[in-house]
């Protein structure tokens, strides 16, 4: 039966029906691998797709922060300055809250 591994040195995880010869990332023995309990591997598991999605939408607000900063450097006209500054003001807020969430869930074994 497969189970959810983590590597007690790095926190890699991989799945299997029995731990590693070592780790790919750090190169730590098969002795330091411990099998997630099912309870911990459901919350590895739920995490997979929402922590996905917040690091998509980091990559977009990062592409609309250099598109904004590229209409503020034009200035056409108020409205549209307006907008390059909220847009600016309200990714912030909104990557910061995505990176914040995923720590969050780090922090929580949710990863
Ligand atoms: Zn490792």
């Amino acid at each position: 039966m497969k189970k959810l591994w983590r590597c007690s040195v790095c926190g890699y995880k991989m799945e299997g029906a029995e731990a590693p010869e070592k780790c790919p990332k750090c190169g730590a023995s098969h002795d330091q691998f411990v099998a997630l309990s099912d309870e911990e591997a459901k919350k590895v598991y739920d995490s997979y797709v929402t922590n996905d999605i917040h690091m998509e939408i980091v990559t977009l607000v990062e592409k609309i922060l250099h598109l904004a900063r590229e209409g503020e450097e034009i200035n056409l006209d108020p409205g549209c300055l307006h907008i390059f500054k909220k847009a600016q003001e309200d990714g912030y807020v909104l990557k910061e809250m995505c990176k914040a969430e995923i720590a969050g869930h780090i922090s929580k074994g949710k990863w």
